[in-house]
């Protein structure tokens, strides 16, 4: 979401002549879009809001802005007090703001707005925002507070926010929301917009990001089985293999409703792969809760799993994080070599068989199932070929074109 927001910031900057830079010596100006959704990014930012302080001091006229969710939950008050070279500060609820913002400090824009450029993914793909903010509230989770209730775009506002960025180049759009699958703006629902989306044309692939297990329903069931386009991943977040857990954490599913999905889903689309995120060591976690988080990992059958170490969001009682932190570290471990453990096997699974591959340069492309993918040559960059799967290596198929 962040990159996503960083984008078209950039895009605001290329309409008033600027260009993104790699090197701070460059710049005329700086913007650090913020993350607070665990405590580490929150202390991340502050530090590199720091160190710009001698970039500031070199290049008095330069203009730092302080955007995004450490941004809206730290305030613009805290932030230029602690921080007095900082020009803007815009929280990520008033993103749209942003251009409130620059033309404050840089006047209005003078091009018309550039063309999308991905700056993150591969210059094939493009991030589509369908959806801000998050309605639910579990109970870890700062996003709500910080980026605000689930509000949905027009359907005719992501259309043309996708066509644009196929007209640009892209090749697969990545549909963006926290709880994307729970999409609905009057009668139009996560289902036909998928549908609408899957229509335009220069449109090879299409994926989305993070569905959440309660909303899924048989209308997606049957988008997935009867649309190619729709990749054949998923990254569909468990959080915890522990029901009691689960329910602490107020996700709204438990494990046996987790893995039903995951088998429903695979029925629709043979050779899905699925992605997830765990956090370990949240308040009241067991060795035996945290063991069903390990038997999720054999049983889920994941491609990759994020795995965080809980941090506390908030004060409210019971939030403390009540397990030791070498207790929590050792957790970690294990589960990270769990999740190494399977999903090797998950890679391997692949050897044989055929990957449809978008490339990206004439050796190296990206799956439907979203793994990486080598070939020796031959590759067509914004083309889609099968590969037949000859070995698996950290995390890369190796294989042949067809
Ligand atoms: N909306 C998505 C997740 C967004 S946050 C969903 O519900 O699936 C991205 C990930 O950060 C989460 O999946 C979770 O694993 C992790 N996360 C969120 N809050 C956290 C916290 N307080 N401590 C550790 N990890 C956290
Ligand atoms: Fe946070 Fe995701 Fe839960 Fe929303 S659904 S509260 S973003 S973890």
């Amino acid at each position: 979401m962040n990159e996503a927001d960083s984008e078209d910031i950039a895009a605001a900057f290329r309409a008033r002549g600027y260009e993104v830079t790699s090197e701070l010596k460059k710049a005329d100006a700086v913007v650090v879009n913020t993350c607070t959704v665990r405590q580490k990014a929150e202390d991340k930012a502050i530090s590199q809001i720091g160190r710009l302080r001698v970039w500031k001091e070199r290049r008095p006229d330069g203009k730092l802005f302080v955007v995004g969710c450490a941004a809206q939950k730290l305030g613009e008050k805290y932030l230029k007090g602690r921080f007095d070279f900082i020009n803007e500060v815009v929280g990520a609820r008033a993103i749209e703001k942003f251009k409130d913002s620059l033309i404050r400090q840089l006047g209005p824009a003078t091009e018309g707005e550039a063309e999308h450029r991905n700056l993150f993914r591969s210059p094939q793909t493009a991030y589509v925002t369908v959806m801000r903010g998050c309605s639910l509230k579990c109970s870890y989770c700062i996003v709500p507070a910080v980026r605000g209730p689930a509000v949905c775009l027009s359907p005719k506002a992501v259309l043309e926010d996708a066509a644009a960025k196929l007209a640009a180049g892209a090749k697969e759009l990545v549909l963006l929301g926290q709880t994307v699958n729970s999409y609905r703006h009057g009668r139009t629902t996560f289902s036909e917009l998928l549908k609408k989306v899957l229509r335009l044309p220069g449109l090879e692939r299409l994926r989305f990001m993070s569905p959440h297990p309660l909303y899924y329903d048989e209308a997606f069931m049957k988008v997935l089985a009867e649309e190619p386009k729709l990749a054949r991943h998923m990254h569909l977040p468990a959080q915890s293999g522990s029901d009691r857990i689960l329910k602490a954490m107020r996700r709204g599913y438990t494990r046996g409703q987790y893995l039903d999905l995951l088998a429903r889903l695979r029925r629709a689309a043979p050779g899905l792969a699925v992605s997830t995120d765990f956090i370990v060591g949240y308040p009241g976690e067991t060795e035996e809760d945290f063991r069903d988080t390990l038997r999720l990992v054999e049983e889920g059958r994941f491609s990759l799993a994020y795995c965080f170490k809980y941090s506390p969001r908030s004060d409210r009682p019971g939030m403390k994080a009540d397990i030791s932190g070498a207790e929590t570290e050792a957790r970690l471990e294990r589960l990270l070599a769990a999740v190494k453990k399977n999903s090797r096997v998950v890679l391997e699974e692949r050897i044989g068989k055929i990957e449809e591959v978008l490339f990206e340069t004439d050796t190296y492309g990206r799956s439907s199932a979203n793994f990486a993918v080598r070939v020796e040559a031959g590759g067509t960059p914004g083309k889609l070929s099968g590969v037949l799967v000859a070995g698996a290596e950290k995390n890369t198929l190796y294989g042949k074109l067809i």
